[in-house]
């Protein structure tokens, strides 16, 4: 089947930010959603569940019951075509329907016949995937009670990613969280690493902040953190990975990206943070930040070692004068901004 044999769902690019935004994709297996699966089949007395979301190629199961596949391309998933609508998307008998006739899922393993998907709709109204149970004979009729019990299982899933995302979010800056910037650079730095791309690693840390502090009060300092956080928000692309891993510190890691990339968007946010004083108590208080920057190499892939060296070179660009972007090397380090 073609790649684009599905019908299009008009919001894809911004549905698909906030599905990343869960974190979820290429996480492993967990009960709490394995029970919700459990109890989706056995209220429609069907073999095989899942939870679906849609990715921008592919869907990939959080869950998944009595079948092994753990994603397929998005062309071959009856779930995009949940997307479209925020009703269940029901097909009785695939092999009567032209849509899914020649659907590999239907003309292979695991031989599905009749599928069911409830969508799964967050908060800001994207439909993110579907709870789907999937059977190999197909059927006549759906109950309003199994619709209903559908309902309920699908709004657990989400309700449970809504509370989900809101913990791994810092409450000041609405960055993730120093360890949810972790987990999800590993996520990211292992997904790199098994479709052989690139990431690079960025620490931000601002500099004189306690002076600011001690200057305009604690509660003018929060106010610039969240502030320099919507710069660093608007700076980057959607799908760059920033936390707030301490106080006036953040961490980016950007998918895709060699080392000249990121050291270019490091610079860029550099300049975009020293371009824009912020107002407080009646004034406008100028903040810079010290940049580090370091690349993931895919041999050795793993996030922390890129973290602690990009930490490495910010501290470099603060002995060397601060407001400045730092290039890891392994020795000597090399300032990229000029003074
Ligand atoms: P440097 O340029 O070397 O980074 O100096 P600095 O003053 O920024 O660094 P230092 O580590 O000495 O101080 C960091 C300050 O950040 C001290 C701390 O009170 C403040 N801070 C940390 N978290 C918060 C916060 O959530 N809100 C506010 N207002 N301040 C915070
Ligand atoms: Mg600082
Ligand atoms: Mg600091």
């Amino acid at each position: 089947m073609m790649l684009d044999a599905y019908p299009p769902c008009p919001n894809d690019a911004a549905r698909l930010v906030a599905l990343h935004a869960y974190g979820i994709l290429d996480t492993p297996a967990e009960q709490t959603f394995d029970g919700i699966t459990w109890l989706a089949q056995t209220m429609l007395d069907a073999p095989m569940s899942a939870i679906s979301l849609v990715d921008r190629d592919r869907q990939w199961f959080k869950s998944h019951q009595n079948f092994e596949i753990t994603e397929t391309a998005r062309s071959a998933s009856f779930c995009t075509h949940a997307l479209l609508s925020e009703h269940p998307f029901i097909v009785l008998d695939a092999l009567a329907d032209p849509r899914f006739s020649q659907n590999p899922m239907v003309t292979g393993a695991p031989h599905v016949r009749f599928y069911l998907g409830m969508p799964l709709i967050s908060r800001e109204r994207f439909v993110l995937g579907a709870l789907c149970v999937y059977d190999t004979v197909s059927r006549k009729v759906v109950t309003s009670d199994q619709l209903h019990a559908m309902n309920i299982l699908a709004r657990q899933v989400i309700d449970t990613m809504e509370l989900r995302k809101i913990a791994r979010h810092d409450g000041l800056t609405n960055l993730l969280s120093a360890v949810a910037f972790r987990r999800t650079a590993a996520v990211e730095v292992e997904r790199a690493r098994r479709y052989g791309r690139q990431v690079s690693v960025t620490v931000l840390d601002i500099d004189h902040f306690k002076t600011i502090n001690d200057t305009y009060g604690h509660a003018a300092g929060d106010y610039i953190l969240r502030n320099v956080a919507a710069i660093i928000k608007e700076e980057l692309r959607p799908f760059d990975i920033v936390g707030r891993t301490g106080g006036e510190e953040f961490a980016i890691l950007f998918p895709d990206t060699d080392f000249d990339g990121a050291l270019a968007a490091a610079e860029r946010l550099r300049q975009a943070i020293a371009a824009s004083p912020i107002a407080v108590s009646g004034t406008t208080v100028s903040v810079t930040a010290s940049l580090g920057v370091a690349d993931c190499r895919c041999g050795e892939i793993k996030s922390d070692p890129a973290l602690a060296q990009a930490d490495h070179a910010m501290y470099r660009s603060k002995k060397e004068g601060r407001n400045r972007v730092t290039a890891y090397a392994s020795e000597p380090l090399s300032s990229v901004t000029a003074a």
